[in-house]
């Protein structure tokens, strides 16, 4: 299908962008990479009157670190993340969500920004950003504001950005020693989305209890979902042995609320994610062992 008409703009400072989703109201939005609005436009199933195309901007597409924080641009690439030495060996689980979103022309153009601002259940980085505590920075006409990834994402396909914002950044706390992370996923066929995801971020004390975890699962509700009662109880133990990492798979299915659909039955999609979680945090743990 052909999209409806729209008009575009490609402003080149943030501020002129800004300026044009307050004046053109609830019809404007922001297209970075295109990956998803493009389709939807072709399904007709958005109808924006006017896009502001945000490329041309300067400053939003960066990989840094800094005393607090890993700092990604919202408009860096997927393929950018995933060719960063510093997430691959600093946040491994952004470098292993990277890497299994889409094709790699999708993943050429994709953003990060886009990928969290959409709020597509299935988009994988969403999980990733709640089991790591991310923060998202977004510009509005009154100037910058904090949003925690746990107050985000607030529905199918609706995030805590007013239409008049624009994500600037993406800041995940700055990586700790003996801190490592994964991220797992199924999917039917190669460049699918997920029939369920999982992603797992832990730091172990010194004596190998797990002192920090963040558990985010893709696909299996309305929003990425933050297990907080699998967080909760594995929080403090050392929880090596076979049956209290089947706890804790088995606490994080019960927090998901899959649905039924091509990918699979409500009940098959709850036994992938309890196996997803504990080879997370298998995995997970193992990086932390041998994270300096
Ligand atoms: C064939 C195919 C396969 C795919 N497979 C996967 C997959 O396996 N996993 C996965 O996670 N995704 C997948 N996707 C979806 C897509 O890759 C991601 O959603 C993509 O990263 C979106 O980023 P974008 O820059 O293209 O966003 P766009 O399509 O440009 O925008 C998406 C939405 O976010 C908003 N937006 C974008 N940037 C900003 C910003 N900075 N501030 C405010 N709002 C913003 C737009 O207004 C729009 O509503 C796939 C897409 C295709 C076409």
């Amino acid at each position: 299908m052909i999209p409806p008409s729209f008009e575009y703009a490609s402003p080149k400072s943030l501020s002129e962008a800004i300026d044009l989703l307050e004046s053109r109201g609830e019809g404007a939005k922001v297209i970075a990479g295109g990956q998803s609005l493009i389709p939807l436009l072709k399904l007709r199933l958005a109808s924006p009157s006017f896009l502001v195309d945000i490329n041309r901007i300067p400053g939003l597409n960066h990989i840094e670190e800094s005393e607090e924080f890993l700092k990604i641009g919202a408009l860096t690439r997927m393929a950018e993340v995933e060719a960063s030495t510093l997430i691959r060996e600093g946040y491994p689980a952004i470098h292993d969500a990277s890497g299994v979103i889409g094709d790699p022309l999708v993943r050429n153009l994709g953003t990060v920004g886009g990928n969290v601002s959409h709020g597509d259940p299935n988009n994988d980085m969403p999980a990733v950003m709640l089991a790591l505590g991310a923060e998202f920075i977004a510009a509005g006409p009154a100037g910058e504001r904090t949003v925690n990834a746990q107050d985000f994402f607030l529905d199918a396909f609706t995030v805590a950005l007013n239409h008049n914002e624009i994500l600037t950044e993406i800041r995940v706390p700055r990586r700790r020693p003996r801190s490592g992370g994964c991220y797992l996923k199924l999917e039917q066929k190669v460049a699918d989305f997920a029939t369920a995801g999982a992603a797992v971020q832990v730091r172990l004390a010194k004596g190998g209890e797990c002192e920090e975890i963040g558990v985010g699962l893709t696909a299996v509700g309305l929003t990425a979902i933050k297990a907080r009662k699998a967080e909760d109880w594995v929080r403090g133990k050392t929880p090596f042995d076979r049956a209290a990492v089947q706890e804790l798979a088995r606490l994080a299915a019960d927090e998901s609320n899959p649905s039924t659909d091509i990918r699979g039955t409500s009940d098959y999609k709850r036994k992938i994610v309890a196996f997803l979680v504990s080879r997370a945090f298998g995995k997970a743990c193992e990086r932390a062992r041998g994270a300096s």
